[in-house]
């Protein structure tokens, strides 16, 4: 997703007490930013923040970061946060490239992947947030026992995204092809835009559980 340049986007993304700055000096602290020793949660590609805003409200002693690329769909994030009370949700304007700088390893409790770019060209699909080389970032900042789920109405993209998972050593928990249609995962489901839009055109939903494999558990000795 991304918007024509709206006037303003960026002055807001570095005035807004809802934008974290310079998230590389937050590594290993970003309880301390939130004021909350709860577990650390993240949304990569958060869009205009419709599930995080509506997750954050569910779960008030859990902390969400949502991470986004572009300033302007940003912005619509930051519109309907000015409008809520709470405490636990902030954005950070980043590209997910360089996540492994901003938290340190083990740091993070869960992943959400909301229905992220399909880069249909092989060339690009490096650039997929589920590629092989998405997943070895995650695992280092994701705490072990920590979870990925990914939600797509693509099912190349979803395809690819299981090969990568196997290729990568990673554990799929659970899986489903027809997510509104299964009983037991689409239990508290909470539609994203592209969700909505996509099911609205008669797309099925696809989601994906996983994290990563035994070998993980050697680097972070001490956790459970
Ligand atoms: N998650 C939202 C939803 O489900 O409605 C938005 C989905 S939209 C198709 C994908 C979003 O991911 C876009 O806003 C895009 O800018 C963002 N994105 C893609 N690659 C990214 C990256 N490397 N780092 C951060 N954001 C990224």
């Amino acid at each position: 997703m991304r918007l024509r340049n709206i006037p303003g986007a960026k002055e807001e993304m570095l005035t807004s007490p809802f934008v974290v700055q310079e998230p590389e000096t937050k590594a290993g602290r970003w309880r301390e930013v939130f004021e909350n020793p709860g577990p650390l949660e993240i949304e990569i590609g958060c869009g205009k923040g419709r599930f995080l805003s509506e997750l954050a409200v569910r779960c008030p002693e859990t902390n969400y970061l949502g991470i986004e690329k572009f300033s302007s769909v940003l912005l619509r994030a930051l519109e309907k946060r000015k409008e809520m009370e709470c405490r636990n949700l902030l954005f950070l304007r980043f590209d997910a490239e360089e996540i492994e700088n901003i938290f340190s390893p083990g740091e993070v409790d869960r992943i959400y992947l909301n229905f992220s770019d399909p880069w249909p060209k092989a060339r690009h699909h490096k650039r997929r947030l589920t590629s092989r080389e998405f997943l070895a970032r995650y695992e280092k900042i994701l705490k072990w026992g920590g979870m990925v789920e990914f939600k797509t109405d693509n099912t190349k993209l979803f395809e690819f995204s299981l090969e990568e998972a196997e290729a990568a050593g990673w554990e799929i928990l659970a899986k489903t092809l027809d997510l509104h249609r299964d009983p037991v995962l689409n239990e508290g489901n909470i539609m994203t835009e592209y969700e909505e839009k996509f099911s609205l055109l008669g797309n099925r939903i696809c989601k994906l559980i996983m994290r990563p494999g035994e070998s993980s558990k050697i680097n972070k000795v001490g956790e459970e």
